[in-house]
């Protein structure tokens, strides 16, 4: 089921914004890299970032916004977050930040965390769609999962033409690498090594930076973001709920507690996941009982939502 992909020139920043308030998919350009961006407040639309690269697995992805003002209504700023913001930005720094209370992101942008990565391009084709938009863009890189990240226009269309929206034609990128990735609370921990360096990071802050291969960092992002995992213990592909279990639906389910897509939708579903696993483990927890989740077809969408299911049913501590 294609789309047709709509081109856009420079100057239809209107348009392109146009496409995210209606929950559509739209590539744009950034100095980093073209990022493929959803309204962040709109879980669907969240979910369809994720459908259109095939990505196989949920894993956070960053929000971009017009400034820093814009950003503080997101993410919660340390003394030191703040110190790289006004360095920085806009640049191809992103912090990850705690999330802030009622913003209303979709928790498919944070996988559940109460962190966010929070940027502010530098790059005025992106700004201008920002500033046009007025909200939080939710933008992984735009190509498919497990491809080289875009840099032309042309790049985005070989590998999404027809699977997004629009596209927004910003030139090349000058940086051509992704943003670098910190951890900015009371310390800062490098998480992705990007277009800014850590020596400019510590330049500005006069202190050390955390390096990945410090025994005290997590390895990688992914392992610290070891993802949103609830305490109940889940049992996964569940055909009937047993009397000590909370059920977890997905599709024409009869007495679930919660249902994911009564309708079947994956991209419903996994706008759901992470509410839905909150919501279940409090239950479980108040009931002292466990979670028990239907079957999830393993196709689209349902590739990451059962990688993310798989590891709740894995994951004890
Ligand atoms: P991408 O959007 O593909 O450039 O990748 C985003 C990167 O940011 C991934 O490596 C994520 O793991 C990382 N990231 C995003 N949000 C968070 C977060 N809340 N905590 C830690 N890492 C994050
Ligand atoms: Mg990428």
């Amino acid at each position: 089921m294609d789309k047709q992909t709509e081109r856009l020139e420079r100057h239809q920043v209107d348009q392109a914004a146009e496409i995210l308030r209606r929950g559509g998919l739209l590539a744009f350009a950034t100095e980093t890299v073209y990022g493929l961006g959803a309204d962040a407040c709109n879980g669907t639309a969240v979910a369809g970032v994720y459908a259109a690269k095939g990505r196989p697995a949920f894993n956070p992805l960053i929000i971009h916004l017009p400034d820093l003002a814009a950003a503080e209504r997101f993410g919660v700023f340390s003394p030191l977050a703040r110190k790289l913001a006004e360095a920085f930005w806009p640049g191809p720094l992103s912090l990850v930040v705690p999330v802030r209370e009622g913003a209303g992101l979709s928790s498919l942008v944070t996988a559940g965390l109460d962190t966010v990565a929070i940027r502010v391009p530098a790059h005025d084709g992106a700004r201008a769609l920002l500033s046009a938009f007025g909200g939080p863009v939710a933008a992984p890189s735009a190509n498919p999962s497990g491809g080289i990240s875009p840099t032309r226009m042309s790049h985005v269309l070989d590998g999404l033409d027809g699977k997004i929206d629009g596209v927004l034609e910003g030139g090349d990128c000058d940086v051509g690498l992704e943003s670098t990735i910190v951890l900015a609370g009371e310390d800062v921990a490098l998480l992705r090594a990007g277009g800014v360096t850590v020596e400019d990071l510590e330049a500005v802050l006069g202190q050390a930076v955390a390096r990945p291969e410090d025994p005290d960092t997590p390895k990688s992002p992914g392992q610290l973001a070891s993802h949103y995992a609830p305490d109940a213990k889940v049992r996964i592909n569940a055909r009937e709920r047993r009397a000590d279990e909370v059920l977890i639906g997905f599709g024409a389910v009869a007495g679930a507690d919660l249902n994911l897509s009564e309708a079947g939708d994956l991209a419903e579903a996994a706008a759901n996941l992470f509410d839905m696993l909150r919501q279940a483990d409090g239950l479980a927890r108040q009931q002292g009982r466990s979670i028990a989740v239907s079957p999830v077809p393993m196709t689209g969408l349902g590739l990451a939502i059962n990688d993310r299911l798989t590891r709740a049913a894995a994951e004890r501590r």
